[in-house]
C-alpha cells in the first residue's frame, strides 16, 4: 500500500530493521523545510527532531510511532482540544497547542515528544512568559507537542505547491497534488522494515509476547 488512506498507520518489523536511524533523518527533513533543512549542508540551525524513534535492546532495533489509535487517548487527554483526527490522521495543531505535556503521559505508546517549536530555523518564543537568564530577563521559547502525522502535511521536494504556484483552486489542486504520497520513512528505509498499511484490508499479523509485529 502507497497512498495514507483513513485507517491506516505504519508497522516497523523488528526482524529487518537494521538500526541505521534512514527513518529518523527522512521523517526531520520533510516536516522541517519550513527550517531550511534539506537546504544546504551546515545550514540548518536547529536540531534533528524526528517524529518517530530507532529503540534498541539487546536483541533487536525498531522504529516506534503514532499508531494513531481509533480512541486517541492523547486527544481526549489535551485539554484544549488541540489534537484531532483529520483525513484519517491523529494530528497536532501545533498553533494551538500549549506544551501541558498531557498527551505525551496519555500516549500507550510513547510516540508523542515534546521539543522546542521553530519557524524560519529560529526558536519561536512565547507570546508572554519570560525566563531569568544570564541574570536578565528573556523571552521563553515555546515547546510543542510533536507526533507521526503520516507526512499527511508535507510536501513532494520540488512540487509545483512548493515553487510558489498561481493562487486560487489551480493552487490548492495542485498542493494537494503534491503532497506526499506516503511517509518518508517508508519510502527512504533501506531494508523494507517499514510499511504503511490499513487496518481491515491488509493481510493478516501477528504480534508476539512483546508485542513486536512480525
Ligand atoms: S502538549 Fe499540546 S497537544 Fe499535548 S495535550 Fe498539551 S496542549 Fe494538547
Ligand atoms: S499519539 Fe499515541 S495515543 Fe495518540 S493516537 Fe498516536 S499512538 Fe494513540
Amino acid at each position: 500500500m502507497n497512498h495514507a488512506s483513513s485507517n491506516s498507520l505504519v508497522i516497523a518489523e523488528a526482524a529487518k530493521c537494521i538500526g541505521c536511524k534512514a527513518c529518523e533523518l527522512a521523517c526531520f527533513a520533510v516536516h522541517n523545510r519550513d527550517n531550511g533543512v534539506g537546504t544546504a549542508v551546515g545550514t540548518v540551525t536547529m536540531p534533528v527532531l524526528p517524529r518517530l524513534y530507532v529503540i534498541r535492546t539487546d536483541s533487536f532495533t525498531m522504529p516506534v510511532q503514532c499508531r494513531q489509535c481509533e480512541n486517541a487517548p492523547c486527544a481526549g487527554a489535551c485539554p484544549v482540544q488541540a489534537i484531532r483526527q483529520q483525513d484519517g490522521v491523529i494530528a497536532i495543531d501545533a498553533e494551538a497547542c500549549i506544551g501541558c505535556k498531557a498527551c505525551a503521559l496519555a500516549c500507550p505508546f510513547g510516540a508523542i515528544s515534546l521539543y522546542k517549536a521553530y519557524s524560519g530555523g529560529a526558536e519561536l518564543p512565547q507570546p508572554l512568559l519570560q525566563e531569568r537568564r544570564d541574570s536578565k530577563l528573556q523571552r521563553k521559547t515555546r515547546i510543542t507537542a510533536y507526533k507521526c502525522d503520516l507526512c499527511r502535511n508535507t510536501e513532494i521536494p520540488g512540487g509545483s505547491a512548493a515553487g510558489g504556484d498561481a493562487g486560487g483552486r489551480g493552487a490548492s489542486a495542485a498542493a494537494a497534488q503534491d503532497r506526499n504520497p506516503y511517509p518518508a520513512c517508508v519510502a527512504v528505509c533501506p531494508e523494507k522494515a517499514l510499511q504503511l498499511v490499513e487496518v481491515g484490508t491488509g493481510s493478516s499479523r501477528s504480534l508476539n509476547r512483546e508485542g513486536v509485529i512480525f
